[in-house]
């Protein structure tokens, strides 16, 4: 049976929450505080396509832009029936907060279109995404707004927006504009690795988690929520530090097996199916009890408000690491921290992501080709310099792993806005 979709509670209100306590313990900056607090653009674009069947259908597309003091806004296209201004809002704001904690040139957008794009066939989604594109226009550019995948969007789509956007130039200009994207396919100045890279990173700062507290991840019973990009990555890493898959959920539906699951097999069968359910007729597990499974690590790796205050008491795992964007709200944080569960934070969990598409940025502006392994090991050192520098903050401020990202994160953009002042 395919999982509902709960009803949300606003993420841009946990992304402020969040904000408002971490300014609290650090004392941010009053007149910065202000800026902080409020998207710099939002830009909302209705464009017509002609569907297969030959009928138009109207579409709605968000791009906000929520800060760029440290560079251009940063940040992924989602393609879900979710998809609102409040959701582009969140997800825009914790890309401010990502790309200054790893310390990118980089600062915060997100949008997308609120669609299903399991409805359309792929010419339809070729013309959505190119026409949405279009709409949007020069709001996005290699130096001004750079957009990458995100749920339901793929490297394909990203190829799409490279050349539909690359299009509309000059012919002189057009090659000086392939940066405008990132998370391309590798054939289309698409980075080694950037398909794995934010579940390599998860898995990153799940070591050095584990380095912390004196163990490995060798036989740590793990969970994942999600089976898609970052859910399959991060499951993959996992199995190579000698982990054991016990549960997965997707959006059809969830697996157990004490024994262990196949990341691998499993892969090759959703890709056969469409779905991970059925897969070695294993049996479907209650969806509501999902997080409550006895396990050592949770990965959430799908969608935002998942833990919450209706399951965060039942979760067991010592540590959940988050590979979604704010798959923990703010009721289900304060429940998990009073069990003395650690929480590795999305901005610092999944930002492998967003550091892999600098690299893929920096390739493209400079005309460069970086190999696997020089992507691998750069990222591997921004990771763990990024998770140093959390625990170090968090010892010093006495805080939480969440509020230490943060209060680095702000006081980067902090430093800049004193540095320049503000105009006029
Ligand atoms: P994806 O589209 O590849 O996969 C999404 C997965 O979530 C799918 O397996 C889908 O079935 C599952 N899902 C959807 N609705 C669900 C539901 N109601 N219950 C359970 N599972 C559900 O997306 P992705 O790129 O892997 O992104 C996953 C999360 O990671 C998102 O929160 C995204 O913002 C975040 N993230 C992605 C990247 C990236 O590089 N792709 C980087 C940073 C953060």
């Amino acid at each position: 049976m395919a999982r509902a979709i709960k009803p949300r509670v606003g993420m841009y209100e946990n992304v402020k929450n969040q904000f408002e306590k971490a300014a609290e313990v650090m004392g941010l900056d009053e007149s910065v505080k202000k800026i902080l607090s409020i998207t710099n653009n939002e830009i909302v674009v209705h464009f017509p396509v002609k569907m297969d069947d030959g009928s138009v259908k109207v579409f709605t597309g968000y791009r906000v832009q929520h800060n760029n003091a440290l560079g251009p806004y940063k940040g992924g296209l989602r393609y879900h029936p979710t998809v609102d201004i409040d959701a582009a809002r969140a997800l825009a704001t914790w890309m401010t907060w990502k790309t200054s904690l790893a310390g990118l040139p980089y600062g915060g957008g997100k949008g997308g279109i609120q669609i299903d794009p399991k409805q359309y066939s792929q010419a339809e989604l070729e013309r959505i995404t190119r026409r949405f594109t279009y709409a949007l226009g020069d709001n996005i550019g290699p130096e001004h707004d750079i957009p990458a995948p995100d749920v339901n969007t793929n490297a394909q789509m990203m190829a799409w927006i490279a050349d539909t956007y690359m299009s509309t130039k000059s012919p002189s200009e057009r090659s000086k504009n392939q940066h405008v994207v990132t998370g391309k396919p590798v054939g289309s100045g698409g980075l080694e690795g950037r398909d794995r890279a934010t579940g390599f990173g998860v898995v990153v700062t799940l070591e050095a988690w584990a380095k912390l507290n004196g163990t490995t991840l060798e036989g740590k019973k793990y969970i994942v929520q999600g089976f898609g990009n970052v859910g399959y990555w991060a499951a993959h890493f996992m199995h190579k530090n000698g982990a054991i898959l016990i549960g997965v959920q997707d959006a059809t539906g969830t697996l157990y097996n004490p024994e262990g699951i196949d990341p691998e097999g499993l892969l090759r069968y959703q890709t056969e199916n469409n779905t991970i359910m059925g897969y070695k007729n294993m049996e479907e597990y209650d969806s509501d009890k999902f997080f409550g499974i006895d396990c050592d690590i949770i990965i959430p790796a799908a969608l935002g408000n998942q833990i919450t205050e209706d399951n965060a008491a039942t979760v067991k795992a010592k540590v959940v690491a988050e590979g979604a964007n704010g798959p923990v709200d703010t009721d289900g944080e304060v429940i998990l921290l009073e069990k003395g569960v650690d929480i590795i934070p999305d901005i610092l969990c999944n930002s492998g992501g967003v550091i892999g598409s600098y690299f893929e940025w920096l390739q493209n502006r400079n005309g460069e080709i970086w190999s696997m392994d020089d992507v691998i090991v750069k990222l591997r050192k921004k990771l763990e310099d990024a998770f140093n520098g959390v625990i170090n903050t968090s010892v010093q401020y006495k805080t939480d792993l969440r509020t230490a990202a943060y209060i680095r994160a702000l006081s980067r953009i902090e430093m800049a806005y004193k540095q320049r002042g503000i105009f006029p």
